[in-house]
C-alpha cells in the first residue's frame, strides 16, 4: 500500500454510489469495460469469480496446426447457434445512456462481443478487436464472421445437424468432439488462411487502437473501470495514463483487481456492473 493512502476496503454499492456519482461532477469521464459487463448477457467470464478455470486457445496453436483450426471453426459454427439470443444488458444500456447525456466521452472495452455498439454507444474503442470480423493472414482481407460461417456450412454439409448438441465452452464457442475431416474456410479473395480479427493472448493491441483509447482518457475528468480484474497489461497501462493526469479512478468489479489499493482508486465497488451502472445513471438523472 502506498504511504498516505487510505486503507483499502471494498464498499457496498449503496455506500459507494455517492463518491461514484461525484466523480462525474468535474466533467465527462471515460469508462473501461471488461468481460464482467457482459456476463449478465450470458457470456461467461473465464477470469471471474466462480467460473471454472479454462485456458483459451493460443493463437500460435491456431496458426501452426490445422487440427486447432478445424476445432476452432467447428466450435465457432455450433457456438453461433447459441449466440443468437445474446443481447446487451442493463450495464451496456447505462453506458450508452451516460454517453448520450454527455457524462461519458466514450467507452474503451476489452470485450470483442460488440454489445456496447448494439446498446447504442457511439464512441467505442475495441482494444482486442471484434469477434464479428475475420481477416486473412496474407493480405488482411476482412469478412464478416457470419458469412465465413455460411461458407463453412457449404464446405461441411450436415455438420451443424450432427454437432448442434455439443457443449458450449466458457469462451462462447462449442466443444465439438470429433472435428477430423472438417474443411476449414479460406479467404475467397486470395485463398489465404482466415483468422478471427481479435487480439489473442501473446499478441499486441494495435498501436492506433491503443492511441485512440489513450486519447479518450487524455480528455476525461475521471476513469471508471467496470467488470475487469485488469489482468491484461493494456488495461493497466490505461490506468497509469489516468494516474499521470491525476484524474480519479473508480473500479466496479466482482472480486479483486490488480489495481486494488492504489492511491488513484478513489471508489471501489465490489459488485455487479448491471446494477451499479444502472443505479449510477439513475442518480445522475439519466
Ligand atoms: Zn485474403
Amino acid at each position: 500500500m502506498q504511504a498516505g493512502s487510505e486503507p483499502f476496503g471494498t464498499s457496498s454499492t449503496a455506500d459507494a454510489l455517492d463518491p461514484l456519482t461525484s466523480l462525474f461532477g468535474a466533467g465527462p469521464a471515460t469508462i473501461l469495460t471488461g468481460a464482467g459487463i457482459s456476463t449478465d448477457s450470458g457470456i461467461p467470464d473465464y477470469r471471474g469469480a466462480g467460473s471454472p478455470p479454462r485456458t483459451p486457445m493460443r493463437i500460435d496453436q491456431f496458426l501452426d496446426d490445422e487440427r486447432y483450426r478445424q476445432r476452432f471453426w467447428a466450435g465457432a459454427r455450433v457456438g453461433a447457434l447459441h449466440r443468437q439470443g445474446i443481447e446487451p444488458n442493463a450495464g451496456h444500456r447505462a453506458v450508452a445512456a451516460l454517453e448520450a447525456a454527455g457524462l461519458l466521452n466514450g467507452v474503451i472495452t476489452q470485450n470483442v462481443d460488440g454489445l456496447h455498439r448494439r446498446a447504442g454507444s457511439r464512441t467505442v474503442v475495441e482494444l482486442h478487436g471484434s469477434g464479428a470480423t475475420v481477416r486473412c493472414l496474407p493480405a488482411g482481407h476482412r469478412w464478416q464472421r457470419a458469412e465465413v460461417l455460411a461458407w463453412f456450412d457449404v464446405a461441411n454439409p450436415g455438420f451443424v445437424e450432427r454437432s448442434a448438441d455439443a457443449e458450449i465452452t466458457s469462451d462462447g464457442d462449442a466443444d465439438v468432439a470429433d472435428t477430423a475431416g472438417t474443411v476449414v474456410p479460406v479467404c475467397p479473395a486470395c485463398g489465404g488462411m482466415l483468422r478471427p480479427d481479435v487480439v489473442y493472448f501473446g499478441e499486441h493491441v494495435d498501436p492506433q487502437v491503443f492511441a485512440a483509447a489513450g486519447d479518450l482518457i487524455e480528455h476525461a475528468h475521471g476513469l471508471v473501470v467496470a467488470g475487469s480484474s485488469l489482468a491484461v497489461n493494456t488495461g493497466v497501462r490505461l490506468v497509469h495514463r489516468a494516474e499521470r493526469r491525476g484524474i480519479p479512478v473508480a473500479v466496479i468489479n466482482r472480486g479483486p483487481t490488480s489495481i486494488d489499493g492504489r492511491g488513484s482508486v478513489r471508489v471501489r465497488i465490489d459488485g455487479g456492473t448491471s446494477e451499479t451502472l444502472s443505479a449510477l445513471a439513475e442518480r445522475l438523472g439519466v
